[in-house]
């Protein structure tokens, strides 16, 4: 029959449209249609959905215990791996021969800055770090009139804890904790003590 699909298709469409209301649901049930238990408009912000762990927004930069201990050591691979280039880093000043300088035995990135209305979420800096220095925040509550001030986030913005971490993500983190904790070196065995020789 001529115009039977585009019948079935608006069906479609009202029957999706009823299921999205209580009252609507009733009369699907009722007339013996699929009524399902379709997700309903949230009165955001007053009401706000509970987001899965996995879901996330724009990286962040991890430390332990205090700002200052950051795991990233200014790598710059996450910056030449980022596809729209949205991170910028400033690596720590070089010595004369052209190493750079090192503070308590490990570099510091002096600038680290991500302009958040490029990123993409799409999570590459997080997978190509060795470090574990960069996670994804699940923070989506950013929104901003002014471009440049707001939207691009320099390094003491990036900083958030491991204890951060661990509570907005405690799968992932729980993974990594123990990867670093795998790669810390292991304490020398004690030798035991040598007996004294007999005279
Ligand atoms: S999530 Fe993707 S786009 Fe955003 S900073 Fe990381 S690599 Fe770049
Ligand atoms: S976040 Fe990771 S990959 Fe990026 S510069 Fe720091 S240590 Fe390197």
């Amino acid at each position: 029959m001529v115009g039977r699909g585009v019948l079935k298709g608006m069906w479609l469409v009202l029957r999706e449209f009823l299921s999205t209301y209580p009252l609507g649901r009733m009369v699907l049930r009722v007339t013996g249609q699929p009524a399902g238990n379709r997700l309903v408009t949230v009165q955001y912000p007053d009401e706000k959905q509970q987001h899965a762990e996995r879901f996330r927004y724009f990286p962040f930069l991890v430390y332990d215990q205090t700002p200052d201990n950051l795991r990233c050591v200014a790598c710059k691979i996450c910056e030449q791996e980022c596809p729209p280039q949205c991170i910028h880093i400033v690596g720590p000043a070089k010595d004369e021969q052209g190493r750079p300088l090192k503070v308590h035995g490990r570099t510091y990135p002096v600038e680290f800055d991500i302009d958040t209305s490029i990123c993409m979420s799409c999570r590459i800096c997080v997978d190509v770090c060795p470090f574990d220095a960069i996670e994804m925040d699940n923070q989506y509550e950013m929104s901003s009139t002014e471009r440049f001030g707001e939207m691009a986030f320099n390094k003491e913005k990036l900083l958030k804890s491991n204890e951060y971490f661990q509570q907005i993500k405690p799968t992932e983190a729980s993974v990594v904790d123990q990867r670093l904790e795998a790669k810390k070196p292991k304490p020398a065995p004690t030798q035991p003590p040598t007996p004294p020789s007999a005279a």
